[in-house]
């Protein structure tokens, strides 16, 4: 196939609960994108419903994307998938929506690493360089570098992702998916109206082990301080405070042990306001900078995905179709980084 590096990059982001597709434009800056999530209204996602759900909209998501943007199949360069890491049934939704795509339009395909999207779209968005990741979303909590050539993974939860710690405490206390942005404010509104709060009246276990993190014995520890009585929007600043220092102070050693000077958020609890001030404080005291990218880049958006694509199209990595199966247990440092 003839490589055209010219054009719009389609991204087709379906790891999880969020189906999206977003674009790149021909100078690889990522556009807005259309996305639909699926919300449970009892329990956690079930991979099989999501994929259903995904399944049903990807036509519509497709025409809202290219009507609203006025392009057709002629202003594309290629199209790119999170072929991983990701829910099974759920990535297979967007490989196969991608691939025929691909053959139809006549494009190349592009299967992607969802992890390093992240990272680059923060880098095309932020401006910022050769930056320490910390990527705190629903199934992920990790702290990414990028060191010979490959984003190697620094330290990373050992349990359950932190957005999904939050989603599950949320929904114990009968708040709906996703959980964190009801967290976030009833703790705002607990510190605002009770600032002499004492976090060791609501301590909960360090989630630092080493570089690593673990957030299911927090997730038990507060759910029991609410069993005891403890208030609902107390738990929650607690729960914020604990959980936040420690993916911070892990990525302050990540900057330290690394001598990089650049710190960035990206995932769903990236989007926390209390998250990016203590981000803020930590880089600040140090010398080093904060980056965040806008909430709609910091959540799962096919924009990064495209992003990605059209880094990895630049450099003639593209995907045969008999390489195109979903990669479920993709890890972030199994990708070659081509670029600079
Ligand atoms: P992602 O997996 O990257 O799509 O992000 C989804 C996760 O981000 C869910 O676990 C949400 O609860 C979490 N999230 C979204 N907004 C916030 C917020 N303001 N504070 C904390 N977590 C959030
Ligand atoms: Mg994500």
């Amino acid at each position: 196939m003839e490589i055209n590096r010219e054009g719009y990059i389609l991204g087709i982001e379906s790891t999880a609960h969020t189906f999206s597709i977003g674009l790149a434009d021909s100078n690889g800056y990522p556009l807005d994108s259309v996305s639909v999530a699926v919300r449970p209204l009892k329990g956690g996602i079930h991979p099989r419903e999501a994929a259903d759900h995904h399944a049903e909209k990807a036509a519509d998501v497709l025409q809202k994307l290219l009507k609203s943007n006025k392009l057709e199949s002629k202003n594309f360069a290629g199209v790119a998938f999170s072929q991983g890491p990701g829910l099974g049934p759920c990535l297979r939704i967007g490989a196969s929506v991608a691939r025929t795509i691909s053959q139809k339009w006549d494009v190349p395909l592009i299967g992607v690493n969802h992890c390093v999207a992240h990272i680059e779209v923060g880098r095309k968005t932020c401006g910022c360089d050769d930056p320490v990741l910390l990527y705190v979303s629903g199934g992920n909590t990790q702290i990414i570098a990028k060191m010979d050539g490959r984003y190697r993974v620094l330290g990373e939860t050992l349990d359950i992702g932190i957005g999904n710690m939050l989603d599950k405490f949320a929904r114990e206390q009968g708040i709906p998916f996703p959980g964190g942005p009801k967290i976030e404010s009833l703790a705002k509104e607990w510190i605002e109206n009770n600032p002499e709060s004492k976090l060791a009246d609501y301590s909960l276990p360090y989630a630092v082990q080493g570089m690593d993190l673990a957030f299911s014995g927090v997730l038990n520890a507060a759910c029991n301080l609410i069993k005891r009585g403890a208030p609902l929007g107390a738990v929650c600043w607690s729960i914020q405070e604990h959980t936040f220092a420690a993916c911070v102070e892990v990525a302050e050693r990540a900057l330290a042990h690394t001598s990089k000077n650049e710190l960035l958020l990206g995932g769903g609890v990236a989007c926390n306001s209390r998250l990016r001030n203590m981000s803020e404080v930590m880089a600040l005291e140090r010398n080093a900078k904060s980056f965040v990218p806008e909430r709609k880049f910091c959540v799962d958006n096919g924009s990064m995905i495209a992003v990605l694509g059209k880094l990895h199209l630049k450099h003639d990595d593209i995907t045969d179709i008999s390489n195109s199966s979903v990669l479920q247990y993709l890890r972030t440092d199994q990708t070659p980084i081509l670029w600079t």
